[in-house]
């Protein structure tokens, strides 16, 4: 299978008469060049679904493909897709202080090898930030900073893309364009990509919007255009 495939996934957590279930049953399959909207209230399960998404969790049942291949395995297994198939943008996007633009996208080129990169500079110079490839984060606005954190999770040509809350800190205008981005590099590349967000804004971009309640993820409304 292409794509992201998560079959009867459930993750629970803590024993006894305190057990939550983080994620209830989960199945879900994202195509190449999809995006996906995943919302819901605090608790339900979100951070969960993209922990066990990019094989950072292993769920106590159920499987998690990614690009066909089993997170199953061993954590050394599990190391390598993380590293070269599966790209995270964060809401603070976790840039570090001291590194340029630049070397904040080539960061994770560093971690081992991965097959096949793009150039981090030509990789800014896509998502608009080519002219201030050698500025630090603290010389860039919340929606140039996002930019740059959106490049670095693409430098390793991943095929899976988890993104988490991507306009928190940003306004309409600016939160369209990242989003504008986010979808134009999923089509372009084929990524399966997944957008947890609170942002109704977010949805219209998303080809597809699931809801996640008490560790279970519905189909939601369709509100894509
Ligand atoms: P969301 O991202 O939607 O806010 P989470 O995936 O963070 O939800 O949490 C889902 C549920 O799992 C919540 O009830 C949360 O309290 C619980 N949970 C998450 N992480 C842990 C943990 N490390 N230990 C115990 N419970 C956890
Ligand atoms: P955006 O267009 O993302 O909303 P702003 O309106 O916040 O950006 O900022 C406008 C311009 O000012 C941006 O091009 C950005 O590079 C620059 N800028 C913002 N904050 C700083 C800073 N602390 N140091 C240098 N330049 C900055």
């Amino acid at each position: 299978s292409t794509g992201l495939l998560l079959e009867e996934v459930t993750l629970r957590y803590g024993d006894g008469e305190e057990v939550t279930s983080a994620l209830d049953d989960v199945s879900l399959h994202v195509g190449q060049g999809e995006v996906i909207a995943v919302v819901g209230p605090s608790g339900a399960g979100k951070s969960s679904l993209l922990a066990v998404a990019g094989g950072l969790t292993v769920p106590d049942s159920g499987r998690v493909l990614v690009g066909g291949i089993d997170l199953a395995g061993r954590e050394r297994d599990r190391a390598r897709v993380r590293r070269e198939r599966i790209g995270y943008v964060f809401q603070s996007n976790n840039l570090i202080p001291a590194l340029t633009a630049a070397d904040q996208v080539r960061l994770p080129l560093t971690f081992g090898r991965v097959p096949n990169p793009r150039d981090p500079r030509e990789l800014l110079a896509e998502v608009g930030m080519g002219h201030k490839a050698d500025r630090r984060p603290h010389q860039l606005s919340g929606g140039e900073r996002q930019r740059v954190g959106i490049a670095r999770a693409l430098v390793t040509r991943p095929s899976v893309l988890l993104v988490d809350e991507p306009t928190a800190a940003l306004d309409r205008r600016r939160s369209n364009e990242v989003l504008e981005l986010l979808v134009g590099e999923t089509r372009a590349h084929g990524m399966a990509t997944v957008v947890v967000t609170h942002d109704h804004d977010v949805l219209r971009h998303c080809d597809r919007v699931f809801e996640m309640v008490d560790g279970r993820l519905t189909a939601g409304e369709r509100t894509a255009v």
